[in-house]
């Protein structure tokens, strides 16, 4: 094995992932005054946003009312910061879903980190953890230059699966219904004009003839985002299995390719305006809705979501509906944001593993329900629950203290300090 020029570092808090979750919690740790490092396998962060091109963070808003904002803080500072790049996109996308323009979002997390101090390492594949007993004191990555083992105070996984709690022993979940996973893509030259709702209509009208008649057997949505009016994104490609089972995965990434090809074949001969369209680019990765969720401290459920539970250890607000894409063969657009929760609150404990000490997980993978799951997973919910992540951390090596054992009031005041949402709006935690 080749160790690299990086091995024996020591850092009060790395973070693995920088996804929604792992940015904002290298971020507000940093902030928050510890030395930070951000470990990331791509080499630019974002992580589903960006690499699986969503471009879109859902959940920043309430979903009841797109005038009230439940997550700011670290959010708040990106996209300022992103549209200061001239990061806005078309502005006729959905209310409720903020889409911004990838590549100045990339731009813009880079420089957030940058003055934050963080160290970011890219290209960074975290493979391992380093435990005394139950507690997680460092991890080991594959560096561009070798393998590295590096000291942590504390570890924030942000990998959008709960990798790193794996690696660890924490017990996970997975769901034996998991959502279909999905490769976007996009298509340029576009022959016509359109608003997304016009372009919904269209493709959604032209996938379900194909589908009567034979040429697909299963999509979803399609939901459009668009960045300019010259082109459309597409979610549409419905690939199942095992995110977490390499050989599965690989399969599923193969067919999520050959379905996009299937769709544009169908959109290109069936809708008279994309007939000389061709696809500007294909996501990185395939989209994974779901795969390991922590089992923590406390588990959110749908009950806790819909009666909007006060917790006196509330940590993130989130906003979602419960957004959970059928498994059963089911096309088109399924039910979900008819009956979409007031905003509601969202416990530390669900980022605190079970019995592992040393480690919060953030992001996705948080301890949830399936169900509650469907409302939690999206963008907006993650950066909130990576910035609580990122300051707990930091709070508790300064302090000394176990992550399971730190005082939850002084959580809430650095994250209000921060400019972080804790209570859902007009609501007192009990
Ligand atoms: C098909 C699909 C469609 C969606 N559509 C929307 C939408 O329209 N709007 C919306 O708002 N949300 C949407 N979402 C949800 C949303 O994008 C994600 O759920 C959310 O981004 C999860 O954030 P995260 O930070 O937990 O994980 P991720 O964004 O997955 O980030 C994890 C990061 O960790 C890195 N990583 C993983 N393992 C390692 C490792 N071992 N070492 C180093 N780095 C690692 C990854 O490369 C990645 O950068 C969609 C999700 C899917 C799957």
């Amino acid at each position: 094995m080749i160790t690299s020029s990086f091995d024996g570092q020591k850092f009060d808090v790395v973070v693995c992932g920088a996804g929604s979750a792992g940015i904002a919690a290298a971020h507000s740790a940093a902030k928050a005054g510890a030395k930070a490092l951000l470990l990331e396998r791509h080499g630019f962060a974002g992580g589903i946003v960006t690499a699986a091109m969503i471009h879109t963070l859902d959940a920043i808003k309430s979903c009841v009312d797109h005038e009230v904002e439940v997550v700011g803080g670290f959010a708040a500072e990106l996209i300022r910061e992103t549209l200061a790049l001239g990061g806005a996109a078309t502005t006729d996308n959905p209310g409720e879903a903020l889409t911004l323009h990838p590549e100045m979002y990339k731009v813009a997390i880079d420089r957030l980190l940058a003055r934050a101090g963080v160290t970011v390492l890219y290209h960074a594949n975290v493979c391992g953890v380093v435990q005394e007993g139950n507690r997680v004191t460092g991890v080991e990555a594959a560096l561009r230059d070798g393998r590295a083992r590096i000291a942590a105070g504390a570890v924030v996984d942000g990998t959008g699966d709960a990798e790193i709690a794996h690696h660890a022993g924490a017990r996970w979940n997975l769901d034996r219904d998991l959502q279909s996973m999905t490769y976007h893509f996009r298509l340029g030259n576009l022959g016509a004009r359109r608003t997304w709702s016009e372009w919904e209509e269209i493709l959604g009208a032209a996938m379900k003839a194909a589908h009567a008649a034979g040429e697909i057997k299963v999509f979803g949505g399609p939901w459009i985002i668009r960045l300019n009016d010259g082109e459309i994104s597409i979610n549409s490609t419905r690939v199942y299995g095992n995110p977490v089972d390499p050989v599965e995965l690989s399969r599923a990434e193969t067919e999520g390719r050959a379905r996009m090809l299937d769709i544009w074949n169908i959109l290109r001969h069936r809708v008279p305006a994309l007939k000389d369209c061709y696809i500007l680019a294909g996501a990185s990765q395939l989209h994974i809705r779901e795969s390991r969720k922590l089992v923590g401290a406390y588990t959110l459920t749908e009950e806790d979501i819909r009666t909007s539970r006060a917790f006196a250890d509330s940590i993130a607000v989130g906003a979602w509906p419960i957004d959970i894409h059928p498994t059963n063969g089911y096309v088109g657009v399924h039910p979900h944001k008819d009956d979409a929760p007031v905003p509601y609150e969202i416990p530390y404990r669900c980022l605190v593993p079970e019995k592992i000490d040393g480690l919060l997980v953030a992001g996705k993978p948080i301890s949830t329900t399936h169900r509650a799951h469907g409302s939690t997973r999206v963008p907006g919910t993650s950066l909130a629950t990576g910035q609580a992540a990122g300051v707990a951390a930091a709070l508790a090596v300064r302090a000394g203290t176990p992550l399971r054992a730190l005082e939850v009031d002084s959580l809430r005041e650095a994250l209000l300090r921060q400019g972080a949402r804790v209570s859902a709006p007009a609501k007192s935690a009990a």
